[in-house]
C-alpha cells in the first residue's frame, strides 16, 4: 500500500471516459488528483487516505468537464427580456440601447457571475466570454472557481468602456494590464463582427492578441444580411474579407460560420482558424444552420458555445450538444452526421483545441488539469444504460452533473455550489434586473 501525504482528491467507483474523441467509457477504480493535476487515471493502486479526500462516484460517469467556447456571460440579466425576433431588430431595437443604459462593472459582475454559477452546476468548467469591462468578468470566473478565456470586446463605435471612437486600443491595452493575474484565466480580444469592425481594427487588435500570445474571437457569417453587408462594401464573403485583412490564423477563433461557401471552408481550413458552432441561438435568431458535416470532414476544429443567455435562453451545454447533433442530421438530410460522439468531443477536447487549451484540459490524462465532472446516472431519463455516450448527448441535462471539479477544487457537490453567498448575491443580481425591468417597461415576476 502506497501512503500519499500530499493534499489530493480521490474518486473511485462509477464508469468513467477518458477521451471522448478517442476511448470509449470503462469500469472505474480509483482516479487521483494531487493539487491541480490529475496524477493517475483508473489506478487500481491501494492508498491510505481519509474519508474526506475521497469522493464515491458509484452509479455516476467521471467525464472531462464540457467547454463553452463562447458565450457573452454578462448578458444572463438581460435574459428573456426580448424574444422571437430577427438578429437585426433584436440588437438594434433592444439589446444595443439595453446595453447603452445599463452596461456598467457592477452589471458585468453581477451579470457574469448568474452564468458562471448555471455554467458550473450544468458541468462546464471553462468558457470563453467576450463583452465589455472584462475585468469584472474574470473576477466572477475566479468567484465562482470556473477557468475562463476572458475576451475584452471590440467594436469601431463607442462603448460603455471605451467612449470615443477609436478608443478601444487604450482600453484593450488598459485590460491586459488590469485583468487579474491566475492560472486559470487568459485574457484576449473579441472584434465583434466584420459589419461592426474594420480592416484596421481587425488588423490591429490581431497584432496585439499576437503579442499577448492569445486568440482573437469574432462572430463571422453569422446571417445572410451579414453577407450582403460585407459583399456590398467589400465585394467579397465576410471570411475572404478577413482572410485578405490578414487576419487568420490559427489564434483567430470564428464563432458561427453560418453562411460559407466552400472556398470560405478551404480558406478557414488551411489558415488552422478555430470554429465555434452555437446551434441554439442560430436557431432561435433563424440565422440558419452551418454545415458542421463539411465543416468536419475538411478538417477543422470545431468546439460548441451557447452564445449569450439573452438569445438561447439558457448556458446548458448538454441542451447544445444534443442540438448540434440533430440540426446536422435535418440540414445534411444524413441522420450519420454529427453522431453523439462527435458532438461530445466538440464539447470537450474539441473546445479544448479550439481555445488553445488542448495541451492543459478536455481529457483525463496525468498530468493535465483536473478540470472534472461526475454526472449521476441513476436518473429516469438515462435508463437503461446501453451507450453512456448516447445517452450523455440525446439525454442528460446540466441538472444530471452531480460534482464539479477545477484545477483540483471541488466547486460543486451533490448539485451544489461550495462557495457560500449565494442568497446575497441573487438579491444584488435581482435587485439590478429590477432597474432594467423599470427602465424598459417590464417587472419582474419573482424578485
Ligand atoms: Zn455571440
Amino acid at each position: 500500500m502506497n501512503v500519499i501525504t500530499d493534499s489530493i482528491l480521490v474518486l473511485e467507483n462509477g464508469l468513467i471516459l477518458r477521451d471522448p474523441s478517442t476511448s470509449e467509457p470503462e469500469r472505474h477504480e480509483r482516479t487521483l488528483i494531487s493539487g491541480d493535476t490529475i496524477t493517475a487515471v483508473n489506478s487500481n493502486k491501494l492508498i491510505d487516505l481519509t474519508p474526506g479526500q475521497v469522493i464515491d462516484c458509484s452509479d455516476c460517469l467521471i467525464m472531462p468537464g464540457l467547454v463553452n467556447c463562447h458565450v457573452h456571460s454578462a448578458m444572463s440579466l438581460f435574459r428573456g427580456l426580448a424574444d422571437d425576433l430577427p438578429l437585426r431588430t433584436w440588437l438594434e431595437e433592444f439589446i444595443f440601447p439595453c446595453e447603452a443604459r445599463h452596461v456598467s462593472q457592477e452589471m458585468v459582475l453581477l451579470g457574469s457571475t448568474l452564468s458562471a454559477i448555471e455554467m458550473a452546476l450544468s458541468g462546464v468548467t471553462t468558457f470563453a466570454d467576450a463583452y465589455f469591462f472584462m475585468e469584472a468578468a474574470a473576477h466572477a470566473a475566479i468567484n465562482v472557481g470556473l477557468r475562463a478565456v476572458i475576451a475584452q470586446g471590440v467594436v469601431d463605435f463607442p462603448t460603455p468602456d471605451a467612449r470615443t471612437p477609436g478608443s478601444w486600443k487604450d482600453r484593450a491595452f488598459q485590460f491586459f494590464e488590469s485583468v487579474p493575474s491566475r492560472s486559470t484565466i487568459t485574457p484576449a480580444l473579441f472584434c465583434h463582427s466584420p459589419y461592426l469592425c474594420g480592416t484596421d481594427t481587425y488588423l490591429e487588435a490581431a497584432e496585439i492578441c499576437r503579442s499577448h500570445d492569445t486568440k482573437l474571437f469574432s462572430h463571422v457569417a453569422e446571417t445572410f444580411t451579414e453577407v450582403q453587408q460585407v459583399r456590398s462594401k467589400y465585394n467579397v464573403t465576410p471570411v475572404e474579407f478577413l482572410n485578405s485583412s490578414g487576419v487568420l490564423d490559427d489564434s483567430f477563433v470564428a464563432v458561427h460560420c453560418v453562411h460559407l461557401t466552400a472556398r470560405d471552408r478551404e480558406i478557414l481550413r488551411d489558415a488552422r482558424v478555430g470554429i465555434v458552432h452555437c446551434p441554439e441561438s442560430n436557431m432561435k435568431l433563424a440565422s440558419g444552420s452551418p454545415r458542421i458535416k463539411d465543416l468536419l470532414e475538411v478538417g477543422l476544429t470545431v468546439g460548441l458555445g451557447t452564445d449569450g443567455a439573452a438569445s438561447n435562453n439558457n448556458l446548458d451545454l448538454f441542451e447544445e450538444m444534443r442540438s448540434a447533433s440533430l440540426l446536422a442530421k435535418l440540414v445534411s438530410n444524413d441522420p450519420e452526421a454529427v453522431s453523439a460522439g462527435e458532438a461530445l468531443t466538440m464539447a470537450t477536447i474539441g473546445g479544448a483545441r479550439v481555445l488553445g487549451l488542448d495541451h492543459m484540459i478536455g481529457t483525463l490524462d496525468p498530468g493535465k488539469q483536473a478540470d472534472i465532472i461526475i454526472v449521476d446516472l441513476r436518473q429516469p431519463h438515462l435508463e437503461p444504460l446501453y451507450n453512456p455516450i448516447s445517452q450523455l448527448v440525446y439525454c442528460a441535462r446540466g441538472s444530471d452533473v452531480r460534482d464539479v471539479i477545477v484545477a483540483g477544487r471541488q466547486i460543486v457537490r451533490n448539485r451544489r455550489l461550495c462557495s457560500p453567498g449565494y442568497d446575497d448575491f441573487r438579491k444584488l443580481a435581482l435587485d439590478f434586473a429590477t432597474q432594467i425591468a423599470t427602465d424598459t417597461g417590464k417587472k419582474l415576476f419573482l424578485t
